[in-house]
């Protein structure tokens, strides 16, 4: 039997007992050639599925001609697709490239402080939220079994409940610089902000001057059926995060903000050796042309309708959260724990994860086929179907 122990890596995962060698579209291929739909595309990252041909091209022609140069220098390709991000979030504004979710929240995080200045520095987050594991990323993570353990933490975070927008009142003094929230959150288990919340936040945030700032790190890019989850709300956000789908595997991030916040930064306030160079830059250019020209969002919405409808269809499910292809299957309370189905799913060949005790979750490739999602529904049926194991 094969055996799955790492041993040069830090014990920091526990991962499951496959190693992927190959994939394509919605599928990837173990060292034994067993198949499996992925239905979770590496945590909503590789959105147009596995080596995408476009992006793949894309990434090879630019390996041939210039991988990296310093932010000491111009190139080519990381204005345009900062040109690309802007027009996508709603324009007016620009960006700071990094190579992680986390990263990019870093840089929302000190834009918020050079925004609010001395005396005015405080950010409120939402309990429950995922935000990253850097030091700042993680105090505006309001999930304290993520930071127990590697305190003391950056001060100057303050956590209320989601959606909760009179508590987000009483919290919104004069020491609060910006507010921070996922549009939807998705590693606390794919809760959807109630209709309204974020416009009214946005509204409070802007009659006491703090920010508003949306971590699209998860649902950005066409991943809830809109080029961004808040965009359902028609508001306008301060500074919006973006990362995993952005350059469909290639480790690449985003902070986009207004250009009257963004131009607080000065030459020397920011930087990361990596951020916007071009090999990067031509993954995540390809991978928006592509979105784009083949209007994967709105593909991703009705899919999204489509999986939906089928999961509500499992009397094992007793409800179906989320937004087009980010979506939480909640499991009956009598039923397996979630990290159990996940499992079983994983052994009849279906890649899902769990959040928490009850909660599956589904973030297929946003070119999902019909036929696929049949078969992804099929295998979790089973699986929640299926006795236990021992
Ligand atoms: N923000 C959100 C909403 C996330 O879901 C994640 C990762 O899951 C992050 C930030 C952190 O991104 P990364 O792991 O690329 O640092």
């Amino acid at each position: 039997m094969t055996s799955f122990v790492d041993e040069g890596l830090m014990p920091t995962y526990a991962p499951a007992p496959v190693r992927f060698v190959r994939g394509e579209g919605s599928w990837l291929w173990d060292e034994d050639g067993k198949r499996y739909l992925d239905f979770l595309s590496g945590i909503a990252v590789t959105s147009l599925g596995h080596c995408h041909p476009r992006v793949t091209e894309a990434v090879r022609s630019q390996a041939g001609r210039l991988w990296h140069v310093s932010n000491l220098f111009h190139n080519e390709l990381a204005p345009r697709l900062a040109v690309r991000i802007d027009e996508l979030v709603g324009g007016g504004g620009k960006v700071f490239f990094s190579n992680s979710g986390a990263e990019a929240n870093e840089a929302a995080i000190k834009l918020a402080r050079r925004f609010g200045g001395h005396g005015r520095h405080r950010i409120i987050a939402a309990y429950n939220s995922f935000h990253g594991r850097t030091l700042a990323a993680l105090a505006a993570t309001g999930q304290p079994s993520k930071w127990e353990g590697f305190q003391p933490l950056p001060e100057g975070f303050v956590h209320v409940p989601y959606g909760d927008i009179s508590a987000l009142d009483a919290a919104l003094d004069g020491s609060v610089a910006a507010v921070m929230l996922e549009a939807i959150q998705g590693e606390g288990g794919v809760v959807v902000a109630p209709n309204g919340y974020l416009a009214e936040v946005a509204r409070l945030c802007q009659q006491r001057g703090a920010l508003v700032i949306l971590d699209e790190v998860q649902t950005g890019l066409g991943r809830t059926g809109r080029w961004f989850a808040f965009q359902y709300e028609r508001i306008r956000p301060d500074v919006v995060t973006m990362a995993k789908a952005l350059g469909n595997g290639m480790p690449i991030g985003a902070c986009w903000a207004r250009s009257e916040i963004a131009d607080l930064f000065v030459p020397g306030d920011h930087a990361t050796t990596y951020g916007g160079q071009p090999l990067a830059c031509s993954a995540a250019l390809a991978t928006l042309e592509v979105m784009q020209s083949q209007d994967v969002p709105r593909r991703a919405g009705q899919a999204g309708g489509a999986l939906a409808a089928a999961l509500g269809r499992l009397e094992t499910i007793r409800e179906v959260r989320g937004r087009g292809l980010l979506l939480g299957a909640v499991l009956q309370p009598d039923g397996p724990d979630a990290k159990e189905v996940a499992s079983r799913c994983l052994g009849m060949g279906l890649v899902v994860n769990a959040l928490g005790k009850d909660v599956i979750r589904l973030a297929p490739s946003l070119l999902v086929a019909p036929e696929e999602i049949e078969v992804g529904v099929g295998i979790l049926g089973a699986a929640l179907e299926a006795a236990p194991e021992g």
